[in-house]
């Protein structure tokens, strides 16, 4: 198995199907539907369509061999059916990476729906959708992605109850993550200066959203320097106001003298462009796909900043999902959350011991856990 790089973060990345895949490449760009499953050892995709509901809808399964294959429905107007198909089994392979890391017994999958998200009149498309879900008999369980709301949610559990992320459930997972990346960013800060104190250091933040407030409070709160930005000035405002940070334009966060960089805006800030403007030592925060491409981790390797994999730095979010789906407390979700603590170290002793970049180790240590948990597994007691 071979994470993907670049996962849920932006739809836009939905490549057409030639530049994305290999396996349709050799196929003369056409999708060779089994090869394409083959290349990254998907175990099931399922194509459903309801014209009178103004459904069609793609779910992929990458792997459950730690448990049902869970991922949010994405909602989206893609260029082509096969552009579609790729995103959904891209994102269903990051769910799988995300999740072993996590320590979750969850495996990966996801679903999109094909047409437009604003559409207005929801209930035909969603409950289409709850009955394709359901149709797999538990073996994908749904939730919240771009494009869905939590009212989609309550449209697909009148057909399923394979679907999380319901209204006056576990809410909204800002907060679980927050906690997770701050723990994930002491970790950093741990192997890199020997104290996992934050006191004192300067944070550079891109993006001051649901998980970028949350985080501030709790790095202000342990004495750590602030550096805001983002696209919506009443964000930032508010951070300046209540973490006394201070406020830079969108463009100028990645220059910043700190120490580290916190990305939870957009996905690919760590490309071409963004290397050569870094001043910090550690890369750690909550945005999806942050390197644009994999050589990007190696060029933060080689210019000696530490990066913490995004996928095993985010996975609160999924932590909250799994704390819905088993009844968890909120506090047993966060103390979940902060094992990412440790997750982080053992993947940077990882990447020491093996000599690879970080975001390698990562995937190093999915890979493990998949096949250790499946070696248990095997006998029949
Ligand atoms: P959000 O939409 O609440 O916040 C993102 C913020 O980034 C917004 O305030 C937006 O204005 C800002 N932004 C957008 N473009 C920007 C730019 N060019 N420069 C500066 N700021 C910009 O989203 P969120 O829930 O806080 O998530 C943040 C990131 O973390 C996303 O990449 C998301 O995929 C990832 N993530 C979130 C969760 C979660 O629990 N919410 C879990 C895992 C991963």
């Amino acid at each position: 198995m071979k994470a993907p790089v670049k996962s849920s973060a932006s739809s836009s990345r939905a490549n057409s199907i030639a530049s994305a895949s290999p396996a349709a490449r050799a196929n003369g760009g056409s999708a060779d539907l089994f090869a394409q499953l083959a290349e990254h050892r998907h175990e099931q995709v399922s194509f459903y369509a309801d014209p009178a509901a103004g459904y069609r809808g793609i779910i992929a399964i990458h792997n459950t061999q730690l448990g049902p294959a869970l991922g949010g429905t994405r909602f989206w107007n893609y260029e082509s059916d096969a552009a579609a198909l790729i995103d959904a089994l891209r994102l269903a392979r990051g769910m799988t990476y995300k999740a072993a890391v996590a320590g979750l017994n969850l495996g990966g999958g996801k679903s999109v729906i094909i047409g437009d998200n604003k559409r207005k009149n929801r209930e035909p498309i969603f409950r289409a959708h709850g009955r394709h879900v359901e149709s797999l008999g538990g073996r994908y369980i749904t939730a919240e992605d771009v494009g869905t709301s939590t009212a989609d949610m309550e449209f697909i559990r009148a057909e399923t109850s394979h679907v999380t992320g319901l209204m006056g459930k576990s809410g909204d997972p800002s907060p679980v993550t927050a906690f997770g990346v701050y723990r994930g960013i002491q970790a950093c800060a741990k192997h890199h200066y020997g104290s996992d104190s934050l006191a004192g250091k300067t944070v550079a933040m891109q993006g001051a959203g649901n998980v970028g407030y949350y985080l501030a409070e709790l790095l202000a709160k342990e004495g750590a320097k602030l550096i805001v930005t983002d696209i919506d000035p009443a964000r930032v405002q508010r951070v300046v106001q209540e973490f006394q940070a201070t406020a830079v334009a969108p463009d100028a966060i990645y220059g910043q003298q700190a120490d580290i960089f916190a990305p939870c805006a957009l996905g690919a800030t760590i490309n071409d462009e963004t290397i050569p403007q870094l001043q910090v030592e550690i890369v750690a925060g909550a945005a999806n796909n942050v390197l644009a491409e994999e050589r990007h981790g190696d060029e933060l390797e080689a210019k000696g900043v530490l990066y913490a994999p995004d996928y095993v730095i985010n996975g609160g979010g999924l932590i909250n999902v799994n704390a819905e789906l088993h009844g968890w407390t909120l506090e047993r979700a966060h103390n979940k959350a902060g094992e990412i603590y440790d997750t982080i170290l053992r993947v940077f002793e990882i990447a020491r011991e093996q000599r690879i970049p970080s975001y390698r180790a990562a995937d190093r240590l999915a890979e493990q856990r998949i096949a250790t948990v499946s070696r248990v597994r095997q006998n029949f007691v």
